[in-house]
């Protein structure tokens, strides 16, 4: 029987009504309560190191949850995260950059609808979580709604319904059929686990709008170490901004080059307004991976070097499926 580790974060999962609005309250051994089918095919224990709607949540977590993960690493087959869904793909991904090579599997989880209530995804998400964390290597991965995506591949899709993630140009590494595991997928990391210990959180993401202020454009780039820029279709930057991203780069910033269209990913190459901005400030750009993995990895990225061409290196360097291109 394999031996698993529940670690609750809060989120909707465990909230109840609270006079303000739902909020996070259930402890970790209520949640396991509602599951008692797992017992069937695993051990659980389980820890909570913190309780929190997950718009809270911050890289300091990150670091955190990947802390709680390696001090017990040799002591469990698997691990099940128990996340609030609206940053659980951030948090997903962030855990993918902090511990690759990981076999052993990683999984997140989370709720649209409480536990405790009688419509709830919860007990399904949870016990299909636990029964994929026993079913061999993995790796990270976010468990919900039945689909069992790479942990860096998940987006919130949906606000309400209970198929609230998607792949993102990725398919699903798995499904979970009632209580049969289907694989599309290995586990896409090899090796031996490596846990890093730092993120560089100087990261800041500038979504363009027609029209923008240039003086909005350099206010955020001058706070940042890491300037993501979304900009629009396969990627380009405004006449209006040549100026101040000039100023950016020759202030040593790292400027990542996305685009807010959210399938299929950027390339600079096609249009003069992305070509002339790439080749001549050696821009990054994300090709397929998702925002939530770009903006992690580039927190990881610098986190480990400020040398721009090892920066180039680790960004552009697959980790758990994250690029294709
Ligand atoms: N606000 C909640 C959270 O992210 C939503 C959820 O868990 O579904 O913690």
């Amino acid at each position: 029987m394999k031996k698993l580790l529940l670690i609750a974060t809060g989120g909707t999962i465990a909230s109840t009504k609270t006079e303000g609005g739902l909020a996070p309250g259930l402890p970790p051994e209520e949640l396991l309560g509602r599951v008692p089918d797992a017992r069937t095919f695993c051990q659980v224990d389980a820890v909570q190191p913190m309780n929190l709607d997950s718009t809270n949540i911050t890289p300091s977590h990150w670091l955190g949850l990947a802390g709680v993960v390696e001090e017990n690493y040799h002591r469990y087959d698997g691990f099940v995260i128990c996340h609030g869904t609206d940053t659980l793909a951030y948090s997903g991904a962030a855990l993918s950059y902090l511990i690759q090579g990981t076999r052993k599997p990683i999984v997140l989880t989370g709720a649209q609808k409480p536990i405790d209530r009688e419509d709830t995804d919860a007990r399904q998400n949870l016990l299909d979580s636990l029964r994929f964390a026993s079913c061999g290597d993995s790796g990270v991965c976010i468990v919900f709604g039945g689909h069992v995506i790479a942990g860096t591949r998940a987006r919130k899709t949906r606000t309400k319904s209970y198929n609230a993630f998607s792949s993102i140009n990725f398919p699903d590494l798995a499904e979970i059929r009632d209580s049969r595991v289907v694989r599309f997928l290995p586990c896409g990391e090899t090796g031996k686990p490596v846990f890093t210990k730092k993120l560089n959180d100087r990261v800041a993401l500038l979504k363009l709008i027609p029209g923008l202020s240039p003086e909005a454009f350099s206010a955020l780039g001058a706070w940042c170490d890491g300037l993501i820029i979304e900009s629009y279709g396969v990627g380009g930057i405004p006449d209006a901004y040549l100026q101040q991203l000039d100023m950016l780069v020759k202030a040593g910033k790292t400027v990542v080059l996305a685009t807010q269209v959210p399938q299929e990913g950027s390339d600079l190459s096609v249009y003069q307004v992305g070509h002339r901005v790439k080749e001549r400030y050696h821009l990054l750009e994300p090709y397929d991976m998702t925002l939530e993995s770009t903006v992690t990895k580039l927190m990881w990225v610098l986190g480990q070097t400020a040398d721009p061409e090892e920066a180039r290196r680790l960004f552009y360097t697959p980790v758990n499926y994250d690029l294709l291109f």
